[in-house]
């Protein structure tokens, strides 16, 4: 059973890999994939300069997050998922993305990922095609929410509590 200890578990780590970020310009990652009533955390991956290749959750458990730092880059969307991270987000039905960065001492912000929806098929097609410029117009609507990561604990912590409770034992 997940609680808000693992959750802010997460978080905690979220915050050790954008301070290796910073110090080593790699990114960093790890995923928590969910099984019947439980989130299980992976091993914290290191990438390099552009990109880290995360475990893919196992058969019969789905992807709750994903998260990963990127680098400092001259560009104000350091936070916000790039294009492939979001065809991942989409094929793997993750359900939340979240991005940490080390700008102006350390940002994170997660997303809910709807890959449901028009924007997300319309994408998915714009970037199998090539047309960069589509797939980004389409970009920012697959994301739901965008809040503050103790929003999201909030938030994590209302599913959970839904999901688990003393009959979640069968
Ligand atoms: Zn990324």
């Amino acid at each position: 059973m997940s609680s808000r200890t693992d959750i802010e578990k997460f978080l905690d780590n979220m915050v050790d890999m954008i301070f290796n970020t910073k110090r080593t310009g790699r990114e960093h990652g790890f995923r928590v994939c969910e099984t019947d009533d439980s989130l299980r955390m992976s091993d914290i991956c290191e990438g390099d300069k552009c990109s880290v290749a995360l475990e893919k959750c196992p058969p019969r458990s789905t992807t709750f997050l994903d998260m990963h730092t990127h680098p400092p880059r001259q560009s104000i969307t350091a936070t916000l998922p790039s294009p492939s991270d979001t065809l991942n987000a989409i094929k793997g039905r993750i359900r939340f993305m979240c991005i940490g960065s080390p700008i102006d001492d350390g940002v994170l912000r997660c997303y809910e990922v709807d890959s449901d929806t028009e924007d997300a098929r319309l994408f998915r097609k714009a970037m199998k095609d090539g047309k960069s410029s589509e797939a980004i117009k389409h970009l920012a609507r697959v994301y739901l929410d965008e809040s503050s990561m103790m929003k999201q604990v909030g938030l994590w912590e209302d599913l959970l509590l839904t999901k688990g409770g003393d009959d979640a034992s069968e």
